[in-house]
C-alpha cells in the first residue's frame, strides 16, 4: 500500500466525525443507529432529520436513513423509531434531585382536597410507621381546600403522638410540624422569629406548628440526616425516575457535599445515568473558591463550580420580596432571605464567587428581590469587568417592568419553571393583582428582550416530567381548568421555543451548549423518543405524551416497552 493511502486510513481512524459518504468500509461502524424517526434536532443548521448514528457516547451522523446507512456495521444496534418524534434529551436546569428521590417514598399530600383528607393520610402513615420515625414530605396545598386555611398541629397531634411530623407546603417555603417535632426542635412561645423566617402563632402567641422559610431550619436541624446508604438508594430512585421521563441532565440546586459524594461514587461505578451539575449553597463559597476550579468543572456526567443563593421566599407563602405589599396581607411585602441580612454580606460572597470564576444561580421571585439581585450582579460586573459568567436568576417569577432590559443587558439567564406558572396562575392575581400578575413567568417578554431561557421544574416542588413543563409553557392552562385558552396567553411559547429552552437553553445555562442540547454530530448522544408528535397534536394533549426510550451517551437507560406498566402516569 502506498504511503498516502496509509495516511488516509489513519486519518479516518482518528477522525470518526468526518462526514462519511461512500467510504463505509474504511470507517468505524456505529454502535447505535436510529432510523425512521422524526428527528427535531434543535440545531438550526439542520432542524429536522430522519436518522442518527452514534459511536461511543457521541453522535456521529444526522440525516436521512440513506445518509446514516453507511455507519451500519455487523454489531450496530438498530432502533427503528417507527416515525416517532426524537428530541435531544431534556435538561432540567433546576432540581432538588435528592429530595425529589426521597419524595418518591414520602407521604404525598399534594392532591389532598380537604383538611380532613390531609389529616387522615398523616394518621394512616403514622399508624404504619415505627415509633419515633419522622414523617416527612407532603407538598400539601391548602388552596385546594375549603376554606383554604393554613393547617395547624391540632389537626394531626392526636394521631401522631409517637412520631415527629414535618410536612412541607408544596412550594417548600412553609411546613407544618406536630407537637412532637416542635418539642424536639425546642420551639415554644418564647422562641423568637429568626431573620428571614416566621413562626406562625395563634392569638395567644403559641406556635401553631406552621413555620415559614428560615423558621423551618429549627426543625430541619433536628431531622436525622440520610445515612450514606440511604442517600445512595434515594439517588438511584431519582436516576431511574429521571430516565423514565426523558430527563438526561439535571442541575441540582442546593446540592450538599454528601449528595456530591454519592454522585461521584455512582459515577465511578458507572451507575450515573443522568448527567449532573451540582450547585451547593453560596454560604459555602470558600470551599470551591479555594479549589480554584471555576464554573462547570468536571466531566460529562458530573460537574461542579456553581453556587446557589437565595434572595427571598415564595409567592404562596407570602415571602417573595415585592416593592408593594401583597393584597389583603396588611403591609406584608415579603422577606429577604437570611443570606441577604445584610445585603452587603451577599455582595461580598458574590464577589468572592466571581473572582474564583464560579457561576452564581440566585433564587429570586418577588420584583424587588429580583431587582436587588440584578443590582448585585451589576456591582460584580462593574468591579471585575466583562467575562462570560452566565449569572442566573432562578424562578425570575414576578418581574418589575423596568427590569427586563437590564436582565438582558447583564446577560442574566432566566432559569424558569413553566409548571409553576400554571400552578401559581390559580391564585397569583388574588395575591398580587392583575398588573403584577401580567409580568409573572413572562416567558414571551423575556424572549422579546433577548433574555435566554432555561427550563426546569424545581422537582420535588413540581413533577419532574418535562412534557408537563412543555405543556405548561405552550398552553399556560392553569391547573384549576379556569384558563383553557391560557393565563396571560400573550406569554405562551411555541412548542419549538419551549423545546429549545428545555434543551439548548438549559445546556447554555450550565456552559455545556457545545456538548449537548441538540442532536448534532460531535455532541453527546442524549436523546428521547416520544409516543406522540408534540408539534402536531393538540397542545392540550402534550402533557399526556409518554417517553418511549431515553438514551444517555448512546446507552438506552429507559425503554417503555421493556418496563413494567407504571401506575398513575405523573
Ligand atoms: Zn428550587
Amino acid at each position: 500500500m502506498k504511503k498516502t493511502t496509509w495516511y488516509f486510513l489513519l486519518l479516518l481512524l482518528l477522525c470518526p466525525f468526518l462526514p462519511g459518504r461512500g467510504q463505509g468500509q474504511s470507517k468505524p461502524a456505529a454502535d447505535l443507529v436510529i432510523t425512521n424517526a422524526k428527528v427535531w434536532t434543535v440545531d438550526k443548521s439542520l432542524p429536522s432529520a430522519q436518522a442518527v448514528a452514534v459511536l461511543g457516547d457521541r453522535i456521529v451522523a444526522v440525516g436521512s436513513n440513506g445518509d446514516v446507512d453507511a455507519w451500519r456495521g455487523p454489531n450496530t444496534k438498530m432502533i427503528d423509531a417507527g416515525g416517532k418524534l426524537l428530541l435531544p434529551g431534556f435538561n432540567d436546569a433546576h432540581v432538588h434531585f435528592v429530595s425529589g428521590g426521597q419524595q418518591l417514598d414520602n407521604i404525598q399530600l399534594n392532591d389532598a382536597t380537604s383538611r380532613e383528607e390531609f389529616a387522615r393520610r398523616i394518621a394512616e402513615r403514622a399508624k404504619a410507621a415505627p415509633k419515633g420515625e419522622w414523617i416527612l414530605g407532603g407538598n400539601w396545598d391548602e388552596t385546594k381546600w375549603n376554606p383554604p386555611n393554613i393547617p395547624t398541629k391540632e389537626l394531626i397531634d392526636a394521631s401522631t403522638a409517637d412520631n415527629p411530623v414535618f410536612v412541607s407546603r408544596y412550594d417548600g417555603h412553609m411546613g407544618l410540624a406536630n407537637s412532637v417535632a416542635l418539642r424536639l426542635a425546642g420551639i415554644t412561645a418564647k422562641t423568637p422569629d429568626p431573620p428571614g423566617g416566621t413562626i406562625v402563632r395563634d392569638a395567644r402567641g403559641n406556635p401553631t406548628g406552621a413555620l415559614k422559610d428560615a423558621a423551618t431550619d429549627y426543625i430541619e436541624k433536628v431531622i436525622p440526616p440520610l445515612t450514606h446508604d440511604q442517600r445512595v438508594k434515594v439517588v438511584k430512585r431519582a436516576l431511574a425516575h429521571a430516565a423514565s421521563v426523558g430527563v438526561t441532565s439535571v442541575q441540582h440546586m442546593v446540592a450538599s457535599y454528601e449528595d456530591i459524594a454519592v454522585y461521584s461514587e455512582l459515577l465511578q461505578r458507572g451507575e450515573l445515568t443522568t448527567r449532573i451539575y451540582a450547585a451547593p449553597l453560596i454560604t459555602h463559597v470558600d470551599d470551591q473558591a479555594k479549589l480554584g476550579i471555576g464554573h462547570a468543572f468536571g466531566g460529562p456526567y458530573l460537574r461542579i463550580g456553581a453556587l446557589k443563593a437565595f434572595a427571598d421566599g415564595s409567592l404562596g407563602s407570602g415571602t417573595a420580596y415585592f416593592y408593594e405589599p401583597f393584597l389583603n396581607q396588611g403591609n406584608n411585602r415579603g422577606l429577604l432571605s437570611d443570606e441577604m441580612h445584610p445585603i452587603s454580606l451577599m455582595r461580598e460572597r458574590m464577589m468572592k464567587a466571581d473572582a474564583a470564576r464560579l457561576q452564581i444561580c440566585t433564587h429570586a421571585i418577588g420584583d424587588e428581590g429580583i431587582s436587588t439581585i440584578l443590582d448585585l450582579y451589576a456591582d460584580v460586573i462593574k468591579a471585575h469587568g466583562d467575562a462570560d459568567r452566565r449569572f442566573r436568576i432562578e424562578h425570575a417569577q414576578h418581574m418589575a417592568a423596568k427590569d427586563f432590559d437590564r436582565f438582558a443587558q447583564l446577560h442574566v439567564i432566566a432559569s424558569v419553571q413553566p409548571y409553576h406558572a400554571i400552578d401559581d396562575g390559580r391564585f397569583a392575581e388574588s395575591h398580587i393583582g392583575h398588573d403584577r400578575a401580567s409580568r409573572t413567568y413572562a416567558f414571551r417578554t423575556f424572549l422579546d428582550h433577548g433574555v435566554r431561557l432555561a427550563f426546569g421544574t424545581d422537582w420535588e416542588v413540581a413533577p419532574l416530567n418535562p412534557l408537563l413543563g412543555l405543556y405548561a409553557a405552550v398552553t399556560r392552562a392553569t391547573l384549576d381548568g379556569k384558563n383553557p385558552n391560557g393565563w396571560f396567553p400573550e406569554q405562551k411559547l411555541t412548542v419549538a421555543e419551549a423545546v429549545e429552552a428545555y434543551t439548548m437553553g438549559s445546556a447554555y445555562a450550565e456552559f455545556q451548549e457545545n456538548e449537548k442540547g441538540s442532536i448534532t454530530p460531535g455532541k453527546l448522544a442524549d436523546m428521547v423518543l416520544l409516543s406522540d408528535d408534540i408539534f402536531s397534536i393538540e397542545p392540550m394533549k402534550i402533557g399526556d405524551a409518554k417517553v418511549l426510550k431515553t438514551i444517555v451517551g448512546g446507552k438506552l437507560v429507559w425503554d417503555a416497552s421493556a418496563a413494567p406498566v407504571r401506575q398513575g402516569g405523573k
